[in-house]
C-alpha cells in the first residue's frame, strides 16, 4: 500500500489542457492525423527554418513529442534528401533503432529496409535505396572507421543525447569536428530533457529549438518502507492496480529479461488463479533480446474492457513511447556497467537511479491524461539517497574499446580530445595499458597492425583479440562460434519456474568438463547437427530466437574473418588450443583458486566467486578465466572455463611475471581440486 507524498516536482503548473480524445475516437485515427496530433507538428515550418539557417541545432522536446520519428521525415520532405544523401539518426538503443525505422517505415507506407531501414550490431537493414538511417550510436561510430567525413550524409541526428552512452559521447567530439569540414552537414543534437544547454555550449553556443510538452499532472505514491522484493512488489501493485484502479495501461520498470520474465511468469499464475473474476489483462514484455515481432506488440491498441501491462527495461524511460500509458510501476532500480580502475573490474550490476530518471519514468504516466506513478521506495529514499543525475557511461565504464575506435580513427592524443565530460584520467590510462598488454598499441601507444584488425570486429578488444588468436591455434570455427554465443549471452538456456528441474537437467547434458564456454560451444554444434531444429531447442530447453541470432552473429563474424584474412579452419580433437585462444583475449580476466575454495583476482586479490549455473561451479579448478563479472550479492564469474597458468606467460608475456603465477598452496590442495595438471 501506498501513501501520497509529494506531487510531481512542477508538473502542476506546466499542465496544458488539452481536449483529450476518447480511446474509440483515437482508434479512428488514421496515421496522418496521428502524425498531426504530436506535439512537434505545429513547429515543422519553423523547425525546417532553423535547420536551413543553422548548420548545429539542439532540439529539446519531452519524450513522445515526435522527435525521432517525426524530424526525420520533415527533413525528407524539406528536400535534404534531394542530393542523394541520407538523413541519419543515432539511437543509444538497439531495441530503438528497429523499433523506430519499423514505424517510419509504416508510416511513410515503404517496406522496411528499403527507403528507411536501420543498421545495429550484426544487422544491417538498409539498402541502395535508403534515405533514413536509423542506427545505433555504436553503429554510427564504426561507420567512421570506412566514410570518416560522413560524405553520404546530408543530415545526422544524434537523437536521445541525454542518455550519455559512451558512443553518444564520443560522437559528440566526432561530429563537431567534422562539421568544420563539411559545411553543408547539417547536425541536430536531440535531447529530452534539461541537458540542452550544455550541448549548446559543447557546440559553441549552438541555438536551441524548445517544443514545448504537453503533461497532465502525475501523481506520486510512495511505500511506507522499503521493498524486500521488489519483482514481488510489483506484481502486487500491478493487481492492485487492476482490481481497484479505472482502465488505462500500466507499465512497469524492471531491470532485465529474467526479472521481466519472473514477473510475468508470476502476474499469470496470479491471474490464472482469479479466474473470470477480474477483467482481461494483456501481459506484454519488451526488453533488449525480445524478437522485434514480440516487441512490436507493445504498440497495439489494448482492446476496449481490457488493461495492457508493459513490463519494460529502461528502454521504456525515454527511447520508446507506449501510448496510453495511465499507471507507472516504479521499483527504482537499473542494470549497469561499473567499471573499478582501483581493481581493473568492470562489472554488472543492478543500481538505484537517479532522481532525473525516477523523473522520467513518472512523466510516462502523464501523456495522455493525468497519470499515477507508484514508486516501490520510500520519500525519504527518493530525496535523500538518490543521486541527482545518471553518471554519464564514459565516467563509469571501461574505455577499451572507445579508445581502440578513436586510435583506428587515427585520432590519437586522447587526452586532448574534446569530450562534453572528460573521462578520469586513471580509466584513460588503464584502457592504454590494456590495448598495450593486448598488442593493439605499441609502446608510443601508436595502433599496431594487430590493432588495426582488432578494430574490424565490432566487439570488445578482448573479444577481438581472441578471435584473432584463433589463427594462431587453428580453431577460428570454434572460437567464431563461441564469441557469437556469448553475444547472445546469458538468454540461450530457457528455465521456465514450472520446469526448473527439467531445464538444469537438460542444461547439464551440454556442460563441458574445460567450462562453460566450451558447454555453448556443444549446444551449437549440436543444433547445427540436426540442421537448426526448432523441435531440438524445444526438447533441449534452448531458446530457439537466440540460436537464430547466434548464427546470424556468427555468420557476420565469418565475414569479418575473411576480411582481416583469417581462414576458418576446425580444431576438433581436444580443446587446450581453442583455451589457449580465448586465453590470448581475456587474460586480465582469472582468478586463482585459495584456501577454503574461494576464487582471488590475480593481479588484485579481489575475491569472486563462480556462478552457480556454470559447469565448474562444483569443480573448483585452480586457474580459472572468466567471461564477465556480475555483481548480486558477490562478484560473480559468469561463463568461466579452466586454464593453465602457464598458458599465461604464453599469451601475455608483457603482463604475467612467472613469479605472480607461483603456486604456493600446491601441495595443500585437496585431490579433487587438483586438476589443473589434467591433460586431454
Ligand atoms: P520522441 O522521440 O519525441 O520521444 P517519438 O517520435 O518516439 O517521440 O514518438 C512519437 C509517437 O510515435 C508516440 O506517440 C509513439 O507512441 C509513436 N510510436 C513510436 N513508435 C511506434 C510504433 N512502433 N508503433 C506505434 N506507435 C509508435
Ligand atoms: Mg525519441
Amino acid at each position: 500500500d501506498f501513501i501520497q507524498a509529494l506531487q510531481m516536482p512542477g508538473s502542476r503548473d506546466k499542465i496544458k489542457k488539452e481536449p483529450e480524445l476518447s480511446e474509440h475516437e483515437k482508434k479512428k485515427l488514421t496515421i496522418e492525423e496521428t502524425k498531426k496530433s504530436l506535439p512537434i507538428f505545429p513547429f515543422k515550418d519553423d523547425l525546417m527554418q532553423a535547420v536551413r539557417e543553422h548548420q548545429v541545432l539542439i532540439i529539446e522536446g519531452e519524450t513522445g513529442s515526435g522527435k525521432t520519428t517525426q524530424i526525420p521525415q520533415y527533413l525528407h520532405e524539406a528536400g535534404f534528401t534531394e542530393d542523394g544523401k541520407k538523413i541519419g539518426c543515432t539511437q543509444p538503443r538497439r531495441v530503438a533503432a528497429m523499433s523506430v525505422a519499423a514505424r517510419v517505415a509504416q508510416e511513410m507506407g515503404v517496406k522496411l529496409g528499403n527507403e528507411v531501414g536501420y543498421a545495429i550490431r550484426f544487422e544491417d537493414c538498409t539498402s541502395e535505396r535508403t534515405i533514413i538511417k536509423y542506427m545505433t550510436d555504436g553503429t554510427l561510430h564504426r561507420e567512421f572507421l570506412s566514410e570518416p567525413d560522413l560524405q553520404s550524409y546530408s543530415v545526422m541526428i544524434i537523437d536521445e543525447a541525454h542518455e550519455r552512452t559512451l558512443h553518444t559521447d564520443i560522437l559528440f567530439g566526432l561530429v563537431k569536428d567534422i562539421a568544420r569540414f563539411r559545411p553543408d552537414l547539417k547536425l541536430l543534437i536531440s535531447s529530452a530533457t534539461l541537458d540542452a544547454q550544455k550541448f549548446s555550449e559543447f557546440f559553441d553556443e549552438a541555438p536551441i529549438f524548445r517544443i514545448p510538452g504537453r503533461r497532465f499532472p502525475v501523481d506520486i505514491y510512495y511505500t511506507k518502507a522499503p521493498e524486500a522484493d521488489y519483482v514481488d512488489a510489483c506484481v502486487i501493485s500491478v493487481l492492485q492496480i487492476h482490481v481497484t484502479q479505472p482502465l488505462g495501461d500500466v507499465l512497469v520498470f524492471l531491470t532485465g529479461q529474467e526479472e521481466i520474465e519472473t514477473c510475468q511468469e508470476s502476474l499469470q499464475d496470479r491471474l490464472r488463479r482469479l479466474g473470470s473474476k477480474v477483467r482481461e489483462l494483456i501481459i506484454l514484455p519488451v526488453y533488449a533480446n525480445l524478437p522485434s515481432d514480440m516487441q512490436a506488440k507493445i504498440f497495439d491498441p489494448t482492446p476496449p474492457g481490457a488493461r495492457k501491462v508493459v513490463l519494460a527495461t529502461n528502454i521504456a524511460e525515454t527511447s520508446l513511447t507506449i501510448d496510453n500509458i495511465i499507471y507507472v510501476i516504479d521499483p527504482g532500480f537499473a542494470k549497469q556497467n561499473h567499471f573499478n580502475s582501483r581493481t581493473s573490474m568492470e562489472s554488472l550490476m543492478v543500481v538505484p537511479i537517479s532522481k532525473a530518471s525516477a523523473n522520467q519514468r513518472a512523466g510516462r504516466a502523464g501523456r495522455v491524461a493525468a497519470g499515477k506513478c507508484f514508486r516501490l521506495y520510500t520519500a525519504w529514499s527518493y530525496k535523500h539517497e538518490l543521486e541527482e543525475n545518471t553518471v554519464p557511461e564514459i565516467q563509469r565504464i571501461n574505455l577499451g574499446n572507445a579508445v581502440l575506435m578513436l586510435k583506428a580513427l587515427g585520432i590519437n592524443d586522447l587526452v586532448h580530445f574534446d569530450f562534453l565530460d572528460p573521462p578520469p584520467h586513471e580509466t584513460l590510462v588503464l584502457a592504454l595499458e590494456q590495448l598495450y598488454a593486448l598488442g593493439a598499441l605499441n609502446h608510443h601507444g601508436e595502433l599496431t597492425k594487430m590493432g588495426r584488425r582488432m578494430a574490424e570486429f565490432p566487439v570488445d578488444p578482448m573479444m577481438a583479440k581472441m578471435l584473432l588468436a584463433s589463427e594462431k591455434y587453428k580453431c577460428s570455427e570454434e572460437v567464431v562460434t563461441i564469441t557469437a554465443m556469448l553475444s547472445v549471452n546469458s538468454s540461450v538456456f530457457y528455465r521456465p519456474k514450472d520446469k526448473i528441474i527439467h531445464a538444469d537437467t537438460a542444461r547439464k547434458n551440454f556442460y563441458h568438463l574445460a567450462g562453460d564456454h566450451l558447454s555453448l560451444l556443444n549446444v551449437y554444434n549440436q543444433w547445427k547437427d540436426t540442421d537448426y531444429s526448432l523441435q531440438w531447442c524445444y526438447e533441449n530447453f534452448i531458446q530457439y530466437r537466440s540460436m537464430k541470432r547466434a548464427r546470424d552473429v556468427r555468420e557476420q563474424l565469418v565475414g569479418l574473418m575473411q576480411r582481416v584474412e583469417i581462414e576458418m579452419v576446425s580444431n576438433v580433437s581436444e580443446t587446450v588450443d581453442i583455451r589457449k585462444a580465448i586465453t590470448a583475449g581475456y587474460f586480465y580476466h582469472i582468478a586463482r583458486l585459495s584456501k577454503g575454495g574461494s576464487y582471488k583476482t590475480v593481479k588484485h586479490n579481489q575475491s569472486v566467486t563462480v556462478h552457480p549455473n556454470s559447469a565448474l561451479f562444483e569443480e573448483l579448478p585452480r586457474w580459472i578465466l572468466y567471461h564477465e563479472l556480475v555483481f548480486t550479492t558477490k562478484e560473480f564469474m559468469r561463463q568461466v572455463i579452466e586454464i593453465e597458468s602457464k598458458w599465461l606467460l604464453e599469451v601475455a608475456p608483457h603482463y604475467y611475471k612467472p613469479k605472480e603465477l607461483e603456486d604456493s598452496t600446491n601441495k595443500k590442495m585437496p585431490k579433487t581440486v587438483g586438476r589443473s595438471t589434467r591433460t586431454e
